[in-house]
């Protein structure tokens, strides 16, 4: 039996649902614009569902850092217009997210209405995970729904607090991201491999022994790599080094199920235009820094991923963000792409990689949750779905 409400357990008809989503969409730099909406997109089916059922739809989110205080920068008003533009619909946007204002603002809405309240990290509490922000958020409503997986690793007012006042419910997203990872965590179709990327061991250890416990291979890149060669006594010039994690390397590679690179791509320095070589991973000269997987390691990866039933993935396995050395990752990617399996890439830096190399789409699923999916691969239980499920045993 499933542990939490979903959307069909709800009554919403002319009810009052605020719904956690997550509109921390990356902005650009210097115009500010959005510069990719696919959380936006993702937050759809819900919302539709939400609307054609005649709920008044309360969207909340975070966007950015602003640490507590109002930055006109980070406001939620180009959220909504694009949201408008996706749903073809006319969207209000609330210039607060709590209070008597608010509240006024709400009491005007029809049945299939949507509204978007002001950036949620505007108040300090809402990090704090404040019991009378909490509340008062709970106070516009009187149905609560969690769709934003990408902040379901964190304890905050919108994504616990909040479910102790009102019957809570998770969205399409958040099922959709428990269900596939889940399943393919808990009763993975074998052979099951694992592909870590990432700079620091001591970041990944926790998901590193959860996955070990798992996969049948855990193919490693990025960074870490070269700790594991330090660990073995390699040679690695001036590559990235997590000095504290050498000890967990050597641990880690008396698991056999560990594969490191044969050779690597190396640069004489930290640049898009270095020059750089391929290099066995014993012959790394000092002054020269390993950027990339090398071409021998790409086809013995291929090799082993060609017959696995599932595969997951988390971490770059080099510099992707140079086109120079954004070759292991875009090989894999493309190899993953066309395998008939389960393939799963963890979110953050990863799902950038995919979505840059055009390969997300044709993959079984790219999460929209970075420290989420992270955490969830860990083994750990997210506190937003751990909310979900106290709220359910309370509101049963
Ligand atoms: P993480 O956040 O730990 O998953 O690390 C992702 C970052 O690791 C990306 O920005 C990559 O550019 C970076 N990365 C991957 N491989 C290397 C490498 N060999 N040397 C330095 N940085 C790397």
């Amino acid at each position: 039996m499933r542990k939490f409400f979903t959307l069909s357990d709800l009554d919403v008809k002319g009810k009052r649902v605020l719904v956690r989503v997550d509109f921390n969409v990356p902005l650009d730099k210097k115009t500010n614009e959005i510069t990719d909406d696919k959380r936006i997109r993702e937050s759809l089916p819900t919302i539709k569902y939400l609307v054609e059922r005649d709920a008044k739809v309360i969207l909340c989110s975070h966007l950015g850092r602003p640490d507590g205080k109002v930055v006109d920068s980070l406001r939620m008003d180009k959220v909504a217009v694009r949201l408008g533009k996706l749903l073809n619909k006319n969207i209000k946007k609330i210039n607060g997210c709590v209070g008597k204002d608010v509240k006024d603002e709400i009491s005007k809405m029809n049945n299939g209405d949507v509204v978007v309240l002001e950036n949620l990290r505007f108040h300090p509490e809402e990090e704090a995970n404040d019991k009378n922000f909490s509340k008062q958020l709970a106070d516009l409503a009187e149905l609560y729904v969690n769709d934003a997986f990408g902040t379901c690793h964190r304890a905050h007012a919108s994504t616990y607090g909040v479910t102790k006042h009102l019957k809570s419910a998770a969205g399409f997203l958040v099922e959709k991201e428990l269900n596939v990872m889940g399943k393919a965590i808990e009763n993975p179709k074998k052979p099951f491999i694992g592909i870590l990327g990432g700079v620091k061991i001591s970041d990944k250890i926790k998901i590193i022994e959860n996955l070990l416990l798992k996969v049948d291979k855990l193919l490693l890149g990025g960074a870490m790599i070269f700790t594991f060669y330090r660990a073995q006594g390699k040679n690695v010039g001036n590559s990235k080094i997590d000095e504290e994690g050498i000890e967990l390397a050597k641990k880690l590679l008396q698991n056999k199920k560990i594969v490191l690179p044969v050779d690597v791509i190396i640069a004489d320095k930290f640049d898009a235009n270095a020059n750089s070589k391929v290099v066995d991973a014993n012959n790394i000269p000092n002054d020269w820094m390993g950027l990339d997987i090398g071409p021998e390691t790409i086809k013995n990866y291929k090799e082993i991923l060609k017959n696995a039933k599932t595969v997951v993935w988390n971490g770059p396995l080099g510099v992707f963000e140079f086109d120079k050395f954004s070759n292991g990752t875009k090989e894999i990617a493309k190899f993953l792409s066309a395998l008939k399996a389960v393939t799963i890439v963890g979110g953050g830096d990863s799902a950038a990689a995919v979505e840059k190399f055009g390969y997300a789409g044709k993959l079984t699923h790219v999460s929209t949750g970075g420290g989420a999916s992270l955490e969830f691969f860990e083994g750990k239980k997210l506190p937003g779905i751990q909310a979900l499920e106290e709220s359910c045993k309370r509101f049963r």
